[in-house]
Parts: C-alpha cells; sequence; structure tokens
C-alpha cells in the first residue's frame, strides 16, 4: 500500500533566497484541509518566513507550467491534499512527486480516500447519473454529460477525464510522509511543519501521529464492555464521564489513531476514524469489526445478526468512512459493461493514462 520512496532526503535551503520551497496542492477534497492550514494562525507567518511558497491554486495565481519548469526535486516539501479521481488529478500528483524533495499526504483524503472515496461502492455512470442525471435538483432532459474533448466553432474544449475508481495519494505515486486528520489539527500541522525545518523527520512512509490510539487520550471512565444493543447517536443522550462504546455508541476510538486528544469524545461525540488505522492495522474496518465483535454480548448467531443489523444499519458507512479507497475491499465491484475503454477496474482508470485525449486534456489545464 506504501510504496518505497525514492526521494532523497529533504535539504532545508534550496532557493535563491536561502529558504526551502514550499507547495501546496489540492485534488478531489472538500477543500477544508486548505483552511486547516490557516487554523494555524499567526503561524502562517512563520511558514512564510521559512519557506518560498512556490504553488498553492488554492491562495494564490500559479501556473503548472511553471512548476513543470523546475527541476525534478527543485520544491523542498509538497503538502497534497485530496484523492485521485480526474486525469488531471494524476498528472498533477505525478508532476508534484517528480518536482518535490519530499511530498506528504496531507490529511485523510489524500492518506486514505475520506469521504470522496465513498463513491468507490458506485461505477462512475452512477455518479454521473445521481449528479448529471434528472434527480430532485436537477433538469437535464438530453441527458448531457461532460465530455473529455468537446468540438466547438470556436475551438475544442477539454475537460479532465473522471475515473471510475478514486484512489489515495500514494496509490498513484510513491508518498514520503503522511499526516492524518479530517482536516489535520492546526497543532499537528505545525508540528510536522517543525520538524520539516528542523530536519528532524521520521523515517519515510512515517505516519506523522502517535501510535497509541485515542482511548488513550480519551478521558472517559471504562469498564468491562458488554454490548446488547448498539443506539445511532440521535437515539440517545449519552452521560459525559462514561466511555461511549459502553453506552452503545459504535465509537472508533479504539481502532483509530491517536493525535487528536480525543477531541469528539470529549464533546460527547464518538470517534468516526478520521486520524484512520493505528500503527500495523492494514485494514481500519476489519480492524474495528473485530474490535466490536469482541465486546458483543450475545450467544446465538441471530442475537448477534439482529444487534448488528439494527445498530449498524450502514456497516461500510461506520467502518469505512474515511479509509473505503485505502482499505482491502477498495470498491465495490464494477460490472463488465461499467468499464469504459482501456477500463481497468484494478488502478481506477476506465481509460488508460496517457491516451491522447487524457493527455491532451491534461496538458490543456496546464
Ligand atoms: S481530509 Fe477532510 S477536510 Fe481534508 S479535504 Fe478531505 S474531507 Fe476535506
Ligand atoms: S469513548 Fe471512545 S475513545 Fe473514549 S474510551 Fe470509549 S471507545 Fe475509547
Ligand atoms: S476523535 Fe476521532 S473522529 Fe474525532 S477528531 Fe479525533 S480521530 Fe477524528
Amino acid at each position: 500500500m506504501n510504496p518505497t520512496p525514492s526521494t532523497p532526503t529533504p535539504s532545508t535551503a534550496s532557493s535563491a533566497s536561502g529558504k526551502p520551497k514550499l507547495a501546496l496542492y489540492w485534488a478531489a477534497s472538500c477543500g477544508g484541509c486548505e483552511i486547516a492550514v490557516l487554523a494555524i494562525n499567526e503561524k502562517i507567518l512563520d511558514v512564510a518566513a521559512a519557506f518560498d511558497i512556490v504553488f498553492w491554486p488554492c491562495v494564490m495565481d500559479g501556473k503548472v507550467r511553471d512548476i513543470e519548469r523546475m527541476p525534478d526535486g527543485g520544491i523542498d516539501v509538497c503538502l497534497f491534499n485530496g484523492g485521485i479521481r480526474t486525469s488531471e488529478q494524476e498528472y498533477m500528483a505525478q508532476l508534484l512527486r517528480r518536482k518535490s524533495k519530499v511530498l506528504v499526504a496531507f490529511g485523510s483524503c489524500a492518506h486514505e480516500g475520506c469521504i470522496p472515496g465513498l463513491a468507490n461502492l458506485s461505477s462512475r455512470e452512477e455518479i454521473f447519473q445521481a449528479v448529471y442525471g434528472n434527480g430532485q435538483s436537477t433538469e437535464n432532459p438530453q441527458e448531457l454529460r461532460p465530455q473529455v474533448q468537446t468540438h466547438t466553432p470556436e475551438g475544442e474544449i477539454l475537460l479532465p477525464y473522471f475515473y471510475d475508481t478514486l484512489r489515495t495519494l500514494d496509490q498513484t505515486v510513491p508518498v514520503d510522509y503522511y499526516l492524518p486528520g479530517c482536516p489535520p489539527e492546526a497543532e499537528n500541522i505545525w508540528k510536522a511543519i517543525e520538524a520539516i525545518v528542523s530536519g528532524k523527520l521520521p523515517p519515510r512512509g512515517t505516519v506523522l501521529g502517535p501510535t497509541t490510539t485515542v482511548c488513550d487520550e480519551c478521558p472517559r471512565k471504562r469498564s468491562e464492555k458488554k454490548i446488547q444493543q448498539f443506539k445511532r447517536t440521535w437515539q440517545t443522550v449519552p452521560d459525559e464521564e462514561t466511555c461511549l462504546l459502553e453506552q452503545g455508541l459504535v465509537c472508533c476510538g479504539i481502532a483509530t489513531r491517536a493525535g487528536c486528544g480525543a477531541l469528539c469524545p470529549r464533546v460527547n461525540s464518538p470517534c468516526i476514524g478520521c486520524h484512520g488505522p493505528n500503527v500495523d492495522v492494514p485494514d481500519f474496518g476489519a480492524r474495528m469489526m473485530t474490535a466490536l465483535s469482541s465486546v458483543l454480548d450475545a450467544n446465538t448467531p441471530e442475537e448477534i445478526e439482529r444487534i448488528l443489523t439494527e445498530g449498524i444499519p450502514d456497516p461500510v458507512g461506520v467502518f469505512y468512512r474515511f479509509s473505503l479507497a485505502a482499505s482491502l475491499l477498495r470498491r465495490s465491484r464494477l460490472r463488465k459493461k461499467e468499464v469504459g475503454p482501456g477500463g481497468n477496474g484494478g488502478n481506477g482508470a476506465n481509460q488508460p493514462t496517457g491516451s491522447p485525449a487524457v493527455e491532451k486534456a491534461s496538458a490543456a489545464r496546464r
């Protein structure tokens, strides 16, 4: 899942000004990770003082061709948020990988696919039907769909190709570090930046965060867990001191990497797992299912079935809310007719990378 990165160790003084160069990019994301960078408040001035920010499309004008003209490894650090859904995002991931000494998968979308990755339960056509079909808020009697190439009298209009499968950043290019969270908390972003500036980075491939679980940071009282019924959050007002899981709420703190200070349980809300799995857990959902199985107070398969179906009507949404794209499941099976020309449900592209249309569309966006 995490290909071995092949880039050299970062130099922190590579520009003419003597400052290291920083790039930030967003792919298939909600924009929350960009806002999270600004949540470090006035420390953003320290970031600006420590780095030459060479590329940050959300905040400042910049041209992809300027990045293309840089030497390989010319960017010291790239904070990349968002998963890879389109040919343009794939191109940018490859370009920024090549140009960056250190590539950080920033936030849950880049790390594990996050909420956009839940669309891996559907095919490209099903997603287009939901978005562009005749839904409750859409009127599209001609059933028009976005095209990669559209010929008009004025010229050719090109759009990036939308893949069947959302991929995580490290399913697309080698990644050096991961900063978990949806979005990462400001103090953790700052700690990561400090580590980069001081050159005190852990071994490549590391998730920048503790190796304990949210339970270890949670102040709630715990005793033996015996669950006879799971409740949805709207069905109960939990007491503020006892473990939420013991009160029947599905709290993912038992499987989730620490680092947020148990933010959600502290405000009486169960952890939903945004920091991803703890160290050495390859599949978050499988870990959660194992953990919950061990606390069910049931003696027959029928009782277990009742507890699970009544209390967890949306197992994928509960167990793989953030990690479906990175999980062993990765996506629902694509039927043959759903896979486009050159289709490949495995790598997520239903039009081969490098096809003339995709290349043209990528070039046109530069
Ligand atoms: S990780 Fe969360 S906050 Fe960041 S882009 Fe994805 S959905 Fe938005
Ligand atoms: S409330 Fe959640 S995070 Fe806190 S101890 Fe219980 S399971 Fe762990
Ligand atoms: S408690 Fe869980 S869901 Fe909430 S911020 Fe922490 S890791 Fe994310």
